[in-house]
């Protein structure tokens, strides 16, 4: 982030963003001070929304939630980089094809002019060579205008192919740093990304939103007994047929080695654990096959453990709520879904 404020509108900045701190109880670090100086310069909207539907919804900025955002708005990594040298370079491209369009103006300007007086000439011209002429520096000057608009074309194509290229550049870094390579879902990134934004708008809307994290079922006797690469291979069925069983804004990721996470928003526990048990049935019910060998190697199943969450509270509480159903439905025989509610009632007795 860049600043530019002068002496004394930095130290005013200085001082309300220390007030802001001391309102929520903030201690005042440097990363912490780096976030609410941004926020009453109010020149990052992005960053000015979210902090201002946490303080609305009275949400305690713990040091967790503190390390959240400064990591989503300072923290600059290779990909954030790149992504930043590909938009500064198509920044310029269009800086150029703008000057361009401007000397161009400029030209057409002139052209009218020298028009407009040649015009003039032949209105006053009464002798045939004076016509000649005048239709002669017609001729001329229009003949300019033609080649300049040609050179003008060629370079404006030329930025234009430099143009696509830096954009398709860009969305391949974009989707490269969201992407897990083994499986090319969502990876852990874009899964904290997307569930941090989704926790946002759920707090904007009061929509529901529901997050499911899963774990293959004894997954490290599959890999004993036939392999690695081969639990490889389950890993990408998996994956595939979460994405297939998800959809529109739903977000399927990998969460983790052999876990996955499914963020469901605009959902409800009841509706999530249809989602949820939807996949369950599509995974144990696929019969996995070596495809080479033909070996059969029997059914994969898991476990999956729901959570809604509660407006305001830190995500990872979210998270750990998921994974404690998660882990009873482990306890329980796994090859279930358990929800959180489900999960109080057998605590309760
Ligand atoms: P549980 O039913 O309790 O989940 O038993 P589990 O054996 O699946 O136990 P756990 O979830 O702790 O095991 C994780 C195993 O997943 C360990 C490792 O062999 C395997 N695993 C993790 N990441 C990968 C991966 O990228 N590829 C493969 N093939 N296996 C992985
Ligand atoms: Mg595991
Ligand atoms: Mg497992």
């Amino acid at each position: 982030m860049e600043y530019s404020e002068d002496l004394e509108q930095a130290s005013a900045y200085a001082a309300k963003a220390i007030e802001h701190m001391s309102a929520q109880t903030i201690p005042a670090t440097p990363t912490n001070f780096a976030i609410w100086y941004a926020y009453v310069t109010e020149k990052y909207p992005d960053l000015k929304k979210a902090l201002d539907v946490l303080i609305s919804n009275k949400q305690t900025f713990t040091s967790s939630k503190n390390a959240e955002l400064y990591d989503k708005y300072f923290t600059h990594s290779e990909e954030g980089l790149a992504l930043q040298d590909t938009s500064k370079k198509i920044e310029d491209q269009v800086g150029r094809v703008l000057d361009m369009i401007g000397d161009a103006s400029s030209g057409v300007e002139g052209f009218g002019d020298s028009l407009k007086s040649n015009l003039g000439d032949l209105a006053n011209s009464g002798s045939l060579d004076g016509i000649k002429s005048v239709v002669q520096n017609l001729v001329q000057e229009t003949q300019k205008m033609q080649q300049s608009n040609a050179e003008l074309q060629q370079r404006l194509k030329a930025s234009s192919t430099e143009i696509s290229s830096l954009r398709q550049n860009l969305e391949d870094v974009q989707k490269e740093a969201m992407t897990d390579a083994l499986t090319g879902i969502a990876n852990r990134k874009m899964f904290d990304t997307a569930l941090r934004k989704a926790a946002m708008e759920s707090m904007e809307t009061g929509e529901p939103l529901c997050l499911a994290l899963t774990d293959i079922d004894f997954f490290k006797k599959f890999n004993d007994t036939y392999g690695h690469q081969t639990g490889d291979q389950v890993l990408k069925l998996v994956a595939r047929i979460l994405s297939e069983n998800v959809k529109g804004r739903d977000v399927a990721a990998r969460y983790g080695g052999e876990e996955f996470g499914v963020i469901l928003p605009q959902t409800d526990l009841k509706a999530a654990k249809v989602v949820c048990e939807q996949i369950r049935n599509a995974v144990s019910t696929k019969r996995i096959r070596n495809r080479q060998t033909g070996e059969e190697m029997g059914n994969i199943t898991l476990t999956i453990g729901i959570a809604l969450f509660r407006p305001g509270e830190p995500l990872a509480d979210l998270i750990h709520r998921s994974d404690e159903g998660l882990y009873f439905g482990k306890g329980n025989g796994r090859n279930q879904t358990v929800l959180e509610t489900e999960l109080e009632t057998v605590e309760a007795r």
